[in-house]
């Protein structure tokens, strides 16, 4: 069985749409799909998503922030019409506006006008994120292309990196408990922090309710899934993989395309 428990539509910044996507799925062998797009669910709104192949979990990708990092979180097996991923979401797109205001105002600052306008229209009215800003520089000539509008203007640390909008981790752990859910701390490779700090962050991500890790993200050496195998194991976390799917054809991940989880942890979907 492959279970793909990370993938995009176009309700966040995916190419594909929901039933797009599940269609995909089903070609490329997935038996257990969830749609974790960034801190909306209005992907499960084009109802009925299930098709014979394939069956979805509800889920989604939340944003927040720890010791300055930017830091994502999966609810697995989510509530959907639940009163907390109700207000969650609507406090996040919230805070997604207001952010969007800010990394318009910060490039401002640098001379660049008009990106929060442009970043906004082509967002047409749903989730706003720093792709719509890198697609809109693109656009507008600032830059060549998405990669570098990352490296000059949006990604860590430059002036399109704002944080401080979204609700905190044990706020948004919260949620997904009180809608059922599973929380998963989604790619731990990502954060690119040492062993010392993901293990303090694990460690602050259970004592709030935390209760799983993607062990497995995409196509990453053998070696670094047992090491984050191990670390699920020592930590008493249940085990998630997904390939955080965009888009066909790109460095991010194909559906379904890794590896295995290791023998030696808990797969998340034992709880589902
Ligand atoms: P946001 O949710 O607004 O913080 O935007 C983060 C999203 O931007 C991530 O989920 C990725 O899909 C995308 N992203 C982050 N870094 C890069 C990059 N270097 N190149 C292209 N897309 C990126
Ligand atoms: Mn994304
Ligand atoms: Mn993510
Ligand atoms: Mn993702």
């Amino acid at each position: 069985m492959i279970f793909d428990l990370h993938s995009h539509t176009t309700f966040s910044d995916g190419v594909l749409t929901p039933r797009e996507l599940v269609e995909r799925a089903a070609d490329k062998g997935v038996d257990v799909l969830s749609i974790t797009d960034h801190d909306t669910v209005d992907a499960y709104q084009t109802m009925p998503l299930e098709l014979d192949a394939v069956r979805v979990i509800p889920g989604i990708e939340f944003s927040t922030q720890w010791q300055s990092l930017n830091i994502h979180v999966l609810g697995l097996n989510i509530e959907l019409h639940s009163d907390a991923i109700q207000a969650g979401t609507k406090l996040q797109t919230t805070a997604r506006l207001e952010r969007a205001q800010r990394i318009g105002e910060n490039l401002a600052k640098m001379g660049i006008q008009g990106a929060y306008e442009g970043a906004l229209k082509l967002s047409a009215g749903g989730y706003i994120g720093r792709p719509h800003f890198a697609h809109h520089l693109v656009v507008a000539g600032t830059v060549r292309n998405v990669q570098t509008a990352f490296k000059k203007y949006l990604g860590t640390g430059k002036a399109g990196d704002v944080r401080q909008h979204w609700a905190d981790l044990p706020q948004i752990i919260r949620w997904i408990r009180d809608a059922n859910g599973i929380p998963v701390l989604a790619h731990p490779l990502k954060y690119k922090i040492t062993r010392t700090k993901l293990k303090r962050l694990l460690d602050d991500f259970i004592e709030a309710g935390g209760l799983g890790m993607e062990v497995v993200s995409g196509q990453q050496q053998a070696q670094q899934t047992a090491s984050l195998g191990l670390l699920c194991e020592q930590k008493g976390l249940l085990a998630s993989c997904g390939s955080d799917f965009h888009r066909p054809g790109s460095h991010w991940g194909e559906l379904g395309v890794f590896a295995p989880l290791p023998d030696n942890v808990i797969p998340v979907w034992d709880r589902f």
